[in-house]
């Protein structure tokens, strides 16, 4: 059976989900309180409904318990969010996705019983600097608290040099778990396979032991 999803919150996070989901063929149902953004949606989205989700019984005649998954996209509106979060979770919803504006309100969202919580104005902003603070890092990916995936691409430094050679889970207790080498991407790369210049690293581990790596890699 195809999953049913909702989107509360039709501002440029939540719509850009609306969109997406749209483009994919997968059913959602878009929710705002004002007009203007529902008629936004109106041909985009399965069902567009103006309503306010911080009132419970709005939220139990739209039938909210039978979906599988409601994103809060309600960001500035703090109130609003915990609120229609609170609500939700209270309805029974097994799966809600919020989005936080800040640390406090990530906390709260986690406490209230959001299932996911995700912060994209911080994790957007930390994978851009750690692209602008080391040219060899090309793309960074926080997977939980502290830990991370880093794309690293292969400069002087790591040219020539076996991953066995290199043995980052010795001295950075970094794992490589790819090797992107043109387009061929080898999954678990054998340990004696040669790092070839332009190749790109993909490794996971502790933020702490990627930055001393990636400081190994500075300008080399
Ligand atoms: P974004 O950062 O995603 O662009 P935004 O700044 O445009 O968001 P927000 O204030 O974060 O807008 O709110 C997103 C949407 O949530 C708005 O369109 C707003 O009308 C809607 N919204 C706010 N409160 C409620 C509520 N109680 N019920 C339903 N929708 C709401």
């Amino acid at each position: 059976m195809e999953k049913e999803f909702v989107v509360i919150g039709l501002g440029r996070f939540g719509g850009s989900i609306v969109k997406e989901l749209n483009k994919l063929d997968i059913d959602v149902m878009a929710i705002d309180s004002d007009e203007a953004r529902v008629n936004e949606y109106a041909d985009i989205a399965t069902h567009a409904v103006i309503a306010d989700t911080t009132d419970e019984t709005v939220l139990k005649s739209l039938g909210i318990r039978n979906f599988d998954h409601v994103v809060v996209a309600i960001g500035d509106n703090i109130q609003a969010s915990i609120l229609t979060t609170l609500i939700l979770k209270d309805l029974g919803v097994a799966q809600v996705t919020a989005k936080a504006q800040n640390d406090y309100h990530a906390k709260v969202l986690s406490k209230i019983g959001a299932d996911t919580v995700v912060h994209p104005e911080r994790d957007m902003g930390r994978r851009i600097a750690h692209k602008l603070s080391n040219a060899s890092v090309l793309d960074y990916l926080e997977l939980a608290d502290e830990h991370s995936i880093v794309e690293i691409i292969a400069g002087p430094t790591l040219e020539g040099r076996s991953i066995l050679d290199l043995d980052l889970r010795a001295n950075y207790g970094l794992n490589i778990i790819a090797i992107k080498r043109n387009s061929h991407i080898t999954v678990s790369p054998d340990p004696e396979e040669y790092i070839e210049r332009g190749d790109i690293l993909i490794v996971i581990g502790h933020d702490n032991d990627l930055s001393r790596f990636e400081s190994k890699l500075e300008n080399k």
